[in-house]
């Protein structure tokens, strides 16, 4: 296993997207809109640095086709507790990988009368978009490498390391 960016890297980054959002959102009572499962930390620690008045709610999504890749057929596993009317949507992603769930949730977002919709993503692998669709706010930008933990997984496991690592041929 190896570190991409370090538990405190990651904290100064997450610091630095929440000063740019914090003049967007105050006096708005933004939805933080998480993707689970992926995003769970990260969303976590975003509310925080943001620190002002929000709301948070999730929504799960599923792609059929194999475990590690979405395979461009996506639908919702888990929707939204509270109608989305007027509300300003802070949708915050785990990775952008080939964009496909990320144009599956932004395409269903539009038919809910949003008073506006963004996209923050902790990681973006632009190597790989096969779709124009991109976040508004990155994190870090990555190559082609797929990385655990920070609330990110394989088979369920690793979401608990407090780093973003790359998993190496004899890991576990
Ligand atoms: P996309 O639809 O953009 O191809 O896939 C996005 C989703 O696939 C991400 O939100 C994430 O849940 C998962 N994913 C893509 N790349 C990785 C990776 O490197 N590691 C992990 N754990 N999940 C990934
Ligand atoms: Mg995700």
């Amino acid at each position: 296993m190896r570190v991409l960016y370090s538990g405190e890297e990651i904290q100064r980054r997450v610091e630095e997207l929440a000063a740019e959002l914090r003049p967007l959102y105050a006096d708005r009572n933004p939805l933080l809109l998480g993707v689970l499962k992926g995003s769970f930390i990260f969303l976590a620690d975003l509310a925080r640095a943001l620190a002002i008045p929000l709301e948070v709610d999730f929504v799960q999504l599923a792609s059929y086709g194999d475990g590690t890749e979405s395979a461009g057929f996506v639908r919702f596993e888990r929707d939204v507790e509270r109608p989305l009317q007027g509300r300003h949507v802070l949708v915050v992603e785990d990775i952008v990988d080939t964009g496909h769930t990320l144009r599956f949730l932004l395409s269903t977002l539009a038919s809910r009368q949003t008073a506006s919709v963004r996209v923050v993503s902790l990681l973006e692998k632009p190597s790989r978009r096969c779709l124009a669709v991109r976040p508004d706010y990155v994190g870090f930008t990555i190559p082609d490498l797929f990385v655990v933990g920070y609330g990110m997984d394989l088979a369920e496991g690793f979401r608990h390391l407090p780093d973003i690592c790359v998993l190496e041929a004899d890991d576990k």
